[in-house]
């Protein structure tokens, strides 16, 4: 052990303790008696008259008692963004310092060759002991698709099918507000029924978007029409979004029904920040129950749970008409203050109040290789340029708000609202080290290939990577160049998800075919298929409940905790996952403390005293010994 070990584990450690403070909410005061006492004579329907919020000077909300008429007692805070500012910049010169690299490196090596003598010694007992495991396979296994995008989740065969149909039998609605019929939207464009195959809706990825995130947005435009991108892939239009539930619904039968096999998924709808009435569209969208058409019930889903992304197009805000002296505050308050109303306040929004029960997580989402610009800590009132500010400054102010109204939610008995934003796709590799410290789990993460400090403390604490093979196939990295096999390898928390198969997936079965290309690709045997669906469950938004029936009654103890026969993974290969996790946090805080030198010697110690045994046993079982054989006391 050398001084370099000692100083990258503490290191190590001291990035681990940022996620703590930060993710883990260790760095949060809550005042948490005031807000239940507040709480107490309320039922889950009734106003909360006794707590207030408002968005702060500093860009966060804040919560007081309403007899706190100075507000001088703020119920919940958060570290501020220059507390974050230093932290993050801390943990971006930690993971780049020499000493943490390499031992980081080191290890992950000795993790990918762990993985491989594991493969290459226990693979029959694997599948020997898989096979043994009656009643379940692949198939009969639930699997979550964690990260697809309701606009893009048809796929392109399922939407130009579903065009067609509309236009036959439905071209006489009229779905705009200056009286159009959807037969005189294709008509003006001089589209008739010849134009409805797939190469001309011209929905699917191409060469085209490759590095071009500006194209791949376009492709969701079936002939480059917006318009028809309004009607049918939207939630709030001239018909309320009818078409667009009836697609998606088309989609959730298929796992409702668990046709071909078990699945769920976490279908995305998009809160720009835009208008403060976002909110309320999408929840009055969510729970329409389409009585009197075609369509069969409420868009709640036992095989779905909402995630709601948010786009950073704070560009876009800023240039609309008359916001001229707007600042950041402004589109994060059209964001969040719909929630702390809908949570505290709930008679004023009853349907937001339901919906948010339905959404389990916030996701931020676009090109993450776009320009932006540096920010300092500037306060979000502050921010007027029209430039978008910088990834961690943007995703800190939707982590603080959100921590605080999930402050207010845990107080309450209410279901909390995870933080899984889109990360790592492309752009700067250390948007990661951000991640690492705010969020759950993240979607992507290719970049972690180029950060190996960050790679192995995504390792370290298991945070959930949901990757998208297919889709960084046609956007950002050809599926030879993925290093999902060597992160699965390495025993990362990932897996496999469809993104959007509108673009990417050419089945009707999406979920299903990222997975088998992904075996046919990555040469993954049937336990490391288990095992990545396993993962899918584990990261997903899902209830505990929901996860207790597909994983086993204590699954929340870790991973040889899953019951077998539930995850149809074999339980030698959850134990070797288990003890190598295990192994690498106790070096690293061993290291860390200190205290290597004294316990590896121990262990020196013991292991001679195995070896001997060892080889007694050997000199015992031959008849002669081989002349190659050290003397004793030699090795
Ligand atoms: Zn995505």
């Amino acid at each position: 052990m050398t001084t370099e070990h000692v100083k990258a584990c503490k290191n190590i450690e001291a990035c681990r303790a940022f996620r703590k403070k930060y993710f883990g909410g260790g760095g949060c005061v809550v005042q948490e008696k005031i807000l239940k006492d507040s709480f107490d004579d309320n039922n889950e329907k009734t106003n909360n008259d006794n707590l207030v919020f408002e968005m702060g000077e500093n860009g966060v909300m804040e919560i007081y008692h309403s007899e706190d008429t100075e507000k001088t007692n703020n119920l919940s805070t958060v570290p501020s963004v220059e507390e974050f500012d230093t932290d993050y910049k801390r943990t971006t010169e930690m993971v780049g310092e020499g000493a943490m690299r390499s031992y980081c490196f080191q290890r992950l090596q000795l993790l990918s060759s762990g993985f491989r003598t594991h493969v290459t010694m226990n693979a029959p007992m694997e599948s020997l002991e898989q096979g043994n495991l009656l009643g379940t396979d692949f198939f009969r296994t639930l699997k979550i698709d964690n990260h697809i995008h309701a606009a893009g989740a048809p796929t392109a065969k399922q939407f130009v099918n579903f065009v067609a149909d509309k236009l036959e039998n439905e071209s006489d609605t009229v779905i705009s507000s200056d009286g159009k019929t959807l037969g005189e939207v294709f008509k003006d464009a001089g589209l008739d029924k010849d134009y409805l195959t797939i190469d001309a809706f011209n929905v699917l990825a191409d060469y085209s978007v490759y590095q071009r995130f500006d194209n791949f947005n376009a492709k969701y435009s079936p002939f480059r029409m917006a318009d028809l991108r309004r009607i049918f892939l939207k939630t709030n239009n001239h018909i309320g979004g009818r078409y667009f539930a009836e697609l998606l619904k088309i989609v959730l039968n298929r796992h409702e029904l668990s046709k071909g096999h078990v699945s769920g998924l976490e279908l995305r709808l998009s809160i720009y920040g835009m208008e403060r009435h976002e909110w309320d569209d999408l929840a009055d969208w969510m729970l329409t129950d389409w009585e009197g058409g075609d369509f069969p019930g409420p868009l709640v889903s036992k095989s779905n749970r909402w995630m709601i992304q948010i786009p950073r197009l704070w560009r876009i805000f800023r240039m609309k008409p008359g916001r001229d002296g707007s600042g950041f505050n402004d589109m994060l308050e059209n964001i969040f203050t719909p929630l702390f109303e809908a949570t505290l306040y709930p008679e004023r929004k009853p349907k937001l109040a339901e919906a948010l029960k339905h959404i389990v997580g916030i996701d931020s989402v676009d090109d993450e290789g776009a320009p932006e610009e540096a920010c300092g800590c500037q306060r979000p009132h502050m921010w007027t340029s029209p430039k978008n500010p910088a990834y961690w400054w943007q995703l800190y102010f939707l982590w603080a708000n959100l921590e605080v109204l999930n402050s207010l939610r845990r107080a309450k008995g209410l279901n909390t609202i995870a933080f899984r934003p889109h990360a790592g796709e492309t752009g700067n590799p250390l948007n990661l080290a951000c991640t690492y410290i705010l969020c759950e789990s993240i979607a992507h993460g290719m970049n972690l290939d180029q950060q190996v400090s960050l790679q192995y403390l995504y390792y370290l604490d298991q945070v959930g990577m949901s990757c998208s093979p297919l889709s960084n196939n046609f956007l950002f990295r050809k599926i030879g160049d993925s290093p999902f096999l060597k992160f699965f390898r390495r025993g990362l928390n990932v897996t496999l998800s469809t993104d959007d198969p509108l673009l990417f997936h050419m089945s009707d079965d999406p979920l299903l075919e990222e997975y088998s290309v992904a075996r046919a690709t990555f040469d993954l045997s049937m336990t490391d298929m288990m095992e990545i669906a396993r993962n899918s469950v584990l990261m997903s938004g899902f209830e505990e409940e929901f996860k207790e029936t597909y994983l086993g009654k204590e699954f929340r103890k870790g991973v040889t905790f899953c019951d077998e026969h539930l995850t149809h993974v074999p339980l030698i290969r959850a134990k070797y996952r288990a003890e190598h996790l295990a192994i690498e946090h106790m070096f690293c805080a061993l290291i860390a403390a200190g205290k290597a030198n004294v316990v590896l010697d121990e262990m020196k110690t013991q292991f001679g005293l195995a070896r001997d045994a060892h080889r007694k046993i050997l000199f015992e079982n031959m008849d002669e010994i081989p002349p190659s054989f050290p003397e004793l006391g030699q090795l």
